[in-house]
């Protein structure tokens, strides 16, 4: 029937051309090809049931997934010019709920310019809301961990879909009122600054539906990949999607691995699978379930040590009986290291040996690190290497002063209404300005909008400028004359008569020109490194290549949503608001969404080939033929969280489940080559070195993994009549390989370069020892 229907099994076609109508379950392994059948259902709906595309919701698990599946899309529809998939509502939950609060959140009070805040904006509004409350006589603590606390219970309340006003312990226990006190007040700290949280996306959405189920009423399909890994409020949101639409009610299919659950710090519930299941039942719609075996990603050594890890859960588990296709079977290789930095220089020799053997590219390596501090050590060795590598996922880079202060700068110049932004760009630039006239412009930005007027500070601003604002100093009046001058000047160039990519390169280059921030941010930091300007210079050239390289998403299922008067009026006059702007303001704008929403904004595959170094929760849904697993440390992986003997007995259990199914997806993550391993003892803390233990995870019955030097001399089974490509050429290149594969080599026939499987290598110094290489002369005597 069509074409790509046939590179799929029986099993994963059943689930691609399942009927249109009702709820589908795929509940698969890894490596199963749930995101490949999910790809093809798409196509299937509007190719088969003839769905337009702008009706369909696709949620992804991250920005990159979508991108890859509209890439996979490009491939699968090429003959089909008629279907334009661009259309697709296709994303992250948040981000697909930004672009509808976008459209539609002024029905809930909210202003079509709303900026999403980021972990600074939203801890300083926490700290506000603790000192308006404070000073009306509230005692409250204030300490960093405090707050911090508080910013937990806002955010585990908003996972639950629950405001201030929904919260239902609020009038049992006492201190719970007062965090409640300091949500509905940071709640309005938001609403006044105009910016919404990383949670409000989903939150607010999901409000606005429950009030407004018509807006979206157009969706015909729902479908969501990695669901194991959705909170109540995205399984909600999944909800009210798919109950509006009178032709097409309850239309959805979702696909994910309940072993691969691993959010569940930010509430997110595998048992939703089957709240979904009873949910849909009990509406009698027809639900109906599709399991898929067979595995297409690793060898079956990969296989069945992840099979003997989830195994030893403590929590309830169907075991999974998965099949490989692959015909190579190298075993996963394990080993340990005096402490990480010698971690760090094996796990670079192994990739070096790797890659000098011609087997495989740097591109196809990825190191999958529990928590983003531990690539710092290894970053050093790779870069004494000179291995190439790219930490994706990371936030360090956007940490960088330079980087964050941009972020402002661009902020500032896409709304007037953003007075965090604004506030930043202030303090870097505005020399003397300081807390007093800072409130002194609050103040009156929060009058307007206390006015319910949108909060302008780039007009209070040109107000001193023109002397009309008591209180600031004639030094700091120069300075705020300057701000002025970068936003309008940065403005004007996003609307000359330029391709869109040259505006918004001069807009970016303006603004570093004329905040000199080079020079000032490299004489803050010219004790600590030699050529501060090199660095920050290729910092913000990234920057400035992810702006310029950023894809724009569609409007098309905002702009003839559901028909109804009240809402295109609503909508319409957030069009015209945009309209107004330029279509590289529009780009702008969303590309700070993207970054805001931790969103990956540059594709990783389509850059130079280097090593990923990336999280485990930042590698999901995603393979590389060889995968590194280091650091498997008892206190890392599982997390010293896990291993707290005061949790309670449930409690620590499911804390450590859930460590164990991230080692899951670490090394499920691989195709070929799986190495694993561990050190004794952590430099370089501040608090002083630490000693380490090897993993509990890695207490495994003997054969699922086997010590690295022992894999070096007996050399692994192989199955050699039939190669796979990659190792087909390496063979044909290196004919002694072929000898080395085929087994044991006598240690009287190695010298000082032995081939080992991956290809060439020098025989390591205790191997030479045990071997007595090296040692002719004992030799002789003997
Ligand atoms: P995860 O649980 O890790 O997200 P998944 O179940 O989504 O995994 P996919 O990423 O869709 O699995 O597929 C894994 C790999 O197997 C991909 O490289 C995919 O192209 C390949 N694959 C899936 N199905 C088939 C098939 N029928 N024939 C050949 N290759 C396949
Ligand atoms: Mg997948």
């Amino acid at each position: 029937m069509y074409q790509f229907l046939d590179d799929l099994n029986a099993d994963q076609r059943a689930a691609a051309t399942a009927p249109l109508d009702g709820v589908l379950l795929v509940l698969a392994g890894p490596g199963t090809g749930k995101t490949k059948v999910i790809t093809a259902r798409v196509a299937y709906l509007m190719l088969h049931y003839k769905l337009p595309p702008e009706d369909i919701v696709v949620a992804t698990f991250t920005k990159k997934a979508a991108n890859e599946m509209v890439e996979r899309l490009d491939v699968l529809l090429a003959q089909f010019p008629e279907v334009d998939h661009k259309k697709l509502m296709i994303g992250t939950f948040h981000s697909i709920c930004v672009r509808i609060l976008r459209r539609y959140g002024r029905l809930i009070g909210l202003n079509s310019g709303f900026k999403i805040a980021d972990e600074a904006d939203s801890r300083h509004l926490v700290k506000k809301a603790v000192k308006t409350l404070s000073q009306e006589g509230v005692d409250l603590a204030s300490k960093e961990q405090d707050v911090k606390s508080y910013k937990n219970y806002i955010s585990s309340h908003k996972n639950k879909a629950q405001l201030p006003d929904d919260v239902p312990s609020a009038k049992s226990a006492n201190h719970r009122n007062k965090y409640l006190d300091i949500y509905r007040e940071y709640q309005e700290e938001l609403l006044r600054n105009n910016v919404i949280d990383f949670d409000d996306c989903l939150l607010l959405t999901h409000t606005l539906l429950k009030k407004h189920p018509y807006c979206m009423g157009r969706v015909k399909h729902v479908l969501v990949d990695e669901f194991q890994d959705t909170n109540a409020v995205q399984l909600g949101l999944v909800y009210m999607l798919s109950g509006y639409n009178e032709s097409h009610l309850h239309n959805v299919t979702v696909v994910g691995d309940p072993d691969q659950s691993i959010y569940g710090f930010r509430n997110a519930e595998a048992e939703n699978f089957f709240r979904m299941e009873d949910y849909y039942r009990q509406k009698g719609v027809t639900v109906s379930k599709v399991s898929l075996t067979q595995n297409y990603r690793s060898t079956s050594n990969i296989l069945n040590l992840a099979e003997q890890l989830m195994g030893q859960q403590f929590g309830k588990r169907e075991q999974k009986k998965l099949k490989s296709n692959k015909k190579v079977n190298l075993p996963v290789e394990l080993f340990s290291s005096a402490d990480n930095k010698v971690e760090a220089i094996s796990i670079s020799k192994k990739i070096k040996e790797l890659v000098d053997g011609a087997v495989f590219r740097c591109s196809d390596v990825a190191i999958l690190l529990r928590a983003g501090f531990l690539s710092r050590v290894i970053e050093q060795e790779l870069i004494h290497s000179n291995l190439p590598y790219q930490v994706v996922h990371g936030r360090s880079f956007w940490e960088n002063k330079e980087i964050r202060l941009m972020m402002n700068f661009m902020r500032a110049v896409a709304s007037d209404m953003d007075w965090l932004g604004y506030s930043r760009c202030l303090e870097f630039h505005v020399a003397g300005l300081g807390p007093k006239s800072m409130q002194i412009i609050e103040d009156l930005f929060m009058e307007q909008r206390a006015h319910n007027e949108p909060g302008n500070v780039l007009a209070i601003l040109e107000g001193i400028a023109e002397g009309r604002v008591k209180g600031i100093m004639a030094k700091s009046v120069a300075g705020i004359k300057e701000v002025l001058d970068i936003i309008k000047s940065s403005r004007k160039l996003l609307l000359d008569d330029k391709t869109e990519q040259e505006q918004l390169s001069t807009m970016f280059n303006n603004i570093v020109t004329k905040t000199k921030l080079v020079s000032i941010i490299a004489k803050e930091r010219a004790d600590k490194h030699d050529s501060p300007e090199e660095e920050i210079e290729a910092n913000l050239n990234e920057l400035q290549n992810q702006l310029v390289s950023f894809n724009i998403q569609e409007e098309t299922l905002l702009q003839d949503a559901y028909e109804t008067e009240d809402l295109i009026e609503v909508a319409d006059e957030s069009f015209d608001a945009l309209a107004e702007t330029s279509a590289s303001l529009d780009k702008l704008t969303q590309f700070l969404d993207s970054v805001y929403l931790y969103e990956e904004t540059k594709d990783a595959k389509k850059t130079a080939p280097k090593i990923t170094i990336t999280t485990v929760h930042g590698s999901k849904g995603l393979e590389w033929p060889v995968v590194f697993v280091p650091a498997l440390c008892d206190g890392i992986l599982p997390s010293q969280y896990a291993l707290n003997t005061s949790l309670d007995e449930a409690k620590r259990q499911a804390a450590l489940d859930e460590e164990r199914r991230c080692m899951y997806v670490a090394v499920t993550r691989a195709k070929e080559r799986l190495f694993l391993s561990y050190h004794h003892r952590a430099l370089g803390f501040s608090m002083g070195d630490q000693a380490k233990t090897k993993s509990r995870f890695l207490n495994l019955p003997k054969g699922f993994v086997q010590s690295s030097k022992a894999a070096m001399l007996k050399g692994p089974p192989l199955n050699l009549s039939q190669p796979t490509s990659r190792f087909a050429n390496v063979m044909r290149s290196s004919p002694s390989l072929n000898t080395t594969y085929k087994g044991f080599q006598p240690a009287s026939k190695l010298t000082g370069n032995a081939f080992t499987p991956e290809g060439l290598t020098k025989i390591s110094k205790p191997t030479k020892k045990r071997l007595g290489m090296g040692r002719p002369l004992r030799f002789l005597k003997k």
